[in-house]
């Protein structure tokens, strides 16, 4: 157990990666399941994109949310933007940060923001000017761990891009596993090419999301994005549903010692506000089974 941080920073990313793969929520729940994420602890939270409701709708109303949602000092509400009407708009709604998806799978890429990467590239140093410098440009490397297209990536490759997405005006990188083809082993291999500063977006798709970020932390990483109830998924990527589940990396950061400033009883309360909302339980394995600490009554 050497060697663990003694804290860890989680991005919130259940109101926008976890609602985008579902029917649409109408934006006045979406900002209460934000209010409610806040009172947990969380401190940074995606709440919404600025994309085109014709080509996700259930992310429809991105200002809404923003406008709806209690502004608390000290926590960041995140948006995700996809170009520079995106960001623009998600400036003048008075986010306080900005995500940018940039995939590492060339055809993943094009699927997904139907841009080259290197358009991708261009595009975040469009976003930076237009933005200026009052807000933080974390760029996503998505498929980071492997593409469902061209199958493993370098991670010497994939760590050139984050250089590449930070010479152009990021001011933070996110590696993800969108596809679910982590182990601990390449993230120690990735992590070894772009060290501990940037963060992690896990997913379960294939049952390696938690052991993927205990594997991390190890080795020093403490910025991971998770989403409430193991909400998420993209239908760009076959069967690539959940991210690690927010409940389930506390549940364990409790039990390790390491910090995160969430309140686990409060968040799995929050899960049965999912489970009303999408109409079915959430995935997370935390949520069905209830923490360790819990007795049977
Ligand atoms: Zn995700």
């Amino acid at each position: 157990m050497t060697d663990l941080p003694q804290a860890i920073d989680i991005r919130e990313v259940g109101p926008r990666d976890g609602l985008q793969a579902e029917a649409p929520v109408d934006s006045a729940a979406r900002a209460i399941l934000v209010d409610a994420l806040v009172s947990t602890g969380l401190r940074r939270i995606e709440v919404a994109a600025f994309v085109s409701p014709r080509a996700v709708p259930s992310m429809a109303g991105a200002e809404e949310v923003l406008a709806a949602v209690r502004r608390v000092p000290g926590v960041e509400m995140v948006a995700l933007v996809p170009n520079v009407r995106g960001a623009v708009a998600a400036k003048e709604a008075e986010v306080d940060a900005l995500t940018v998806t940039i995939s590492a799978s060339p055809t993943y890429n094009e699927r997904n923001v139907r841009m080259t990467v290197e358009e991708s590239v261009a595009e975040v140093r469009a976003i930076r000017d237009a933005v200026g410098d009052q807000l933080e440009v974390d760029a996503v490397v998505s498929c980071a761990f492997g593409s469902p297209y061209e199958g493993d990536l370098a991670p010497a490759d994939v760590g050139r891009l984050g250089e590449q997405l930070l010479r152009a005006g990021a001011t933070s990188l996110t590696f993800a596993d969108t596809t679910g083809m982590a182990t601990p082993r390449r993230v120690a291999e990735l992590v070894e090419v772009v060290g501990t500063a940037p963060g992690l977006h896990l997913h379960e798709t294939r049952g390696t999301g938690l052991v993927n970020a205990y594997a991390a932390m190890q080795l020093g990483v403490t910025r991971f994005d998770t989403s409430v109830g193991g909400l998420g998924g993209s239908p760009f990527a076959a069967g690539a549903a959940g991210n690690l589940a927010t409940e389930d990396l506390v549940h364990l950061c409790d039990d390790l010692g390491v910090s995160t400033g969430v309140d686990l009883d409060a968040l799995l309360e929050v899960c049965d506000v999912v489970a009303d909302m999408i109409g079915r339980p959430v995935p997370s394995r935390v949520a069905a089974a209830g923490p360790r600490s819990r007795l049977a009554t």
